[in-house]
């Protein structure tokens, strides 16, 4: 848990975060959100707050995070609570927190913001959202060399895992091995659970592995991402087991060609949507459009499923520093499922691509 090295960004971050605040017209500010609550600070426990304001940077946690709290974030004023942290804190914002309070609308529960009001007078506290979000769409070199080494543990996993593809496996066991291999690789942990859906469940995109056997002739869909110094990466890889169907190849080099197609359109200042768009569109004209029911890709970063999104309803350009996954799939119900996704960096004249796994369709 120890990441002294992530210290140097931290200034900008609060400078920026000020600006914006000010912008607002937010006296203070109350951080809650733990992925924010990371960015902002680097304390990684469970359960904190970050309050700042023009000129103070202090975290409010209990006992148990006590020394790791003043190891992970140096820069700010510890305040270790007594008893119960919410309304011991709420008791001190009310006289510390100012007429404009800034807070993370979509991270309070009705529950704990009734806590907060018995304190703080509701007429004080301001909802906002994706403050902070925004500052962690554009990453920073350190941000990039961590999903970087993210995505290559992604790497090495999959050139491990394929030897384990076999019909007779079940879909369950495979995905025990990939949490194991992703360890192994050094991994902190699981971005998200694995997905091993073979057949049909390759049609579900989000298919929860189950006792289903692997069986001559089908698709494979593996999806599966590791965690490294809070960082995330993403990745899908479809394989035949053995001979496929002819429509199972036409579908394969479909999606392919859709994702190199985005890939091709990514770039600083191309809009989210139109990127989407190149994708979806091939795929139509190659008489799936009804099959590929997902946006095409989503920021990666502290978490694994970030804004903005590469979708039909996305607003904005993407930037120079944000991260996507490029993910084009189409689903036959009761058939079978592909698709590929790869971990990207947007860069002044194109995309620097993280994953590095080939994409020609394997056959097992
Ligand atoms: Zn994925
Ligand atoms: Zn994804």
């Amino acid at each position: 848990m120890e990441n002294g090295a992530q210290g140097f960004s931290f200034p900008s971050r609060l400078t920026l975060l000020r600006r914006r605040m000010e912008e607002l017209g937010l006296v203070s500010m109350v951080v809650a959100a733990p992925a924010n609550r990371r960015y902002l600070s680097g304390f990684t426990g469970d359960d904190g707050f970050l309050f700042v304001d023009e000129r103070r940077l202090i975290l409010f946690t209990d006992f148990r995070f006590r020394e790791q709290a003043r190891l992970e974030a140096p820069a700010w004023e510890l305040r270790i609570v007594e008893r119960r942290l919410l309304p011991e804190f709420a008791a001190w914002l009310k006289e510390e927190g100012g007429e404009r309070i800034g807070l993370e609308a979509e991270h309070w529960t009705l529950a704990a913001y009734e806590t907060l009001t018995r304190n703080v007078p509701a007429g004080r506290l301001v909802p906002i959202r994706g403050v902070v979000e925004q500052l962690r769409a554009v990453k920073d070199e350190e941000e990039l060399a961590f999903i970087a080494a993210a995505a290559a543990i992604n790497d090495r996993v999959w050139t491990r895992f394929l030897p384990l593809l076999r019909p007779g496996v079940s879909e369950r066991d495979l995905a025990v091995e990939l949490e194991y291999l992703l360890r192994r690789e050094g991994a902190e942990g699981m971005a998200f659970p694995s997905i091993v859906a073979s057949g049909p469940r390759g049609a579900l995109p989000h298919a929860t592995p189950g006792e289903k056997r692997l069986a001559a002739g089908e698709m494979v869909v593996v999806d599966f991402g590791a965690v490294w110094r809070g960082y995330a990466s993403d990745m899908t890889r479809t394989v035949a087991l053995g001979r496929v169907g002819e429509e199972e190849r036409t579908v394969y080099g479909l999606v392919l060609a859709a994702q190199e197609r985005a890939l091709e359109a990514i770039r600083a200042g191309a809009v989210a949507r139109a990127v989407d768009a190149v994708a979806r569109n091939h795929i139509k004209e190659g008489g799936y459009g009804e099959a590929f029911g997902h946006g095409l890709g989503h920021a990666v970063g502290l978490e694994v499923h970030e804004e903005p999104r590469l979708s039909p309803t996305s607003e904005g350009e993407i930037r120079s520093g944000m991260v996507f996954t490029v993910e084009p799939g189409v689903y036959l119900p009761g058939r079978f499922g592909v698709r590929i996704e790869d971990l990207v960096v947007v860069t002044e004249d194109g995309y620097r691509n993280l994953t590095k796994s080939p994409k020609e369709l394997l056959v097992l």
